[in-house]
């Protein structure tokens, strides 16, 4: 075969060179990304682009998996009455705990009323100024398995869709 990169005509290897399947010669697999085709366990024979594709999902998913290890702990229900108490019991008005934070008086108004989910830097700030958690751990358990459930039917659909 003659090598659709550089043109010599010699033994070529269906490789992956840019995103398209090109027959190279051995000098040039270097430029390739990896084999054009990838045998399944079922003999199907996919393109490697997309079991790239898959890989990087997984990948993606593992990062995911990381971040909710560390997010056992959810923002509080009652995180604003938590706010409005803790602030109480210190003494600081609206205005001076929102100084206290760099923030603005309707961002604590916003809080304490519930009507502002704050953001996880907002919610530390608040939880140091105060001295209070805002967080509370999560219980039940069930959520995290369907959530389990949930992404494992995503990949099962994901392969389904590309096969
Ligand atoms: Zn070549």
């Amino acid at each position: 075969m003659v090598c659709e990169l550089c043109g010599k005509e010699v033994r070529t290897k269906l490789m992956m060179v840019e995103g398209a399947p090109l027959n190279v010669c051995e000098g040039c697999q270097k430029f390739a990304v990896g084999e054009a085709v990838v045998k399944t366990e079922t003999g199907r024979v996919i393109a490697t682009p997309i079991a790239d594709r898959l890989e990087m999902r997984g990948r993606r998913m593992g990062t995911r998996d990381i971040y909710s290890q560390g997010s056992d702990k959810m923002l509080a229900d009652d995180y604003g009455a938590r706010v409005r108490d803790r602030r109480r019991q210190m003494s600081l008005t609206q205005e001076e705990l929102a100084k206290k934070i760099n923030e603005k008086k309707s961002v604590i108004i916003k809080v304490e009323n519930q009507d502002m989910r704050p953001s996880d830097k907002l919610l530390g700030t608040l939880e140091r100024a105060l001295g209070i958690s805002l967080k509370e751990a999560v219980e039940d358990v069930d959520t995290s398995t369907s959530k389990e459930a949930f992404k494992t039917g995503m990949t099962l659909g994901d392969f389904i869709k590309y096969e």
